[in-house]
């Protein structure tokens, strides 16, 4: 995949909200192969959340509980991630590829926090 068409997939919709005037915390782009997604950051749905990214994330702490300073389960990384999962089952977290994530409020790049870096390395 082009990560270059993720990434500015990625900043035209952080540009989006912060015309609307909607701050997430932040965005972020994921995708493999020809499929992208750009998710906010929120508490995913645990009806979405796909086993094997359920099963990574509570190794590390309860859903939505504070883990090294972040909610689990309420990354954008893990949104994103989530939907690429649901359409390509059988690829590894490791396989996902990231844009940076964007806080819209500033358009700030915002490091990837220590849960998701376990998660998806
Ligand atoms: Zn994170």
């Amino acid at each position: 995949m082009n990560n270059t068409t993720l990434n500015r997939k990625a900043y035209k919709y952080a540009l989006k909200l912060q015309m609307r005037k909607q701050y997430p915390a932040t965005i972020i782009g994921a995708g493999k192969s020809y499929f992208k997604k750009v998710e906010r950051s929120q508490p995913i749905s645990p009806l979405i959340l796909t086993n094997k990214l359920r099963e990574k994330l509570i190794s590390i702490g309860d859903l939505f509980s504070k883990q090294n300073g972040n909610f689990i389960g309420c990354c954008s990384e893990v949104n994103a991630a989530n939907y690429v999962l649901l359409k390509l089952p059988y690829l590894n977290l490791n396989e996902i590829i990231f844009s940076p994530a964007i806080r819209p409020r500033t358009m700030q790049k915002i490091p990837t926090c220590k849960n998701c870096q376990i998660t998806f390395s």
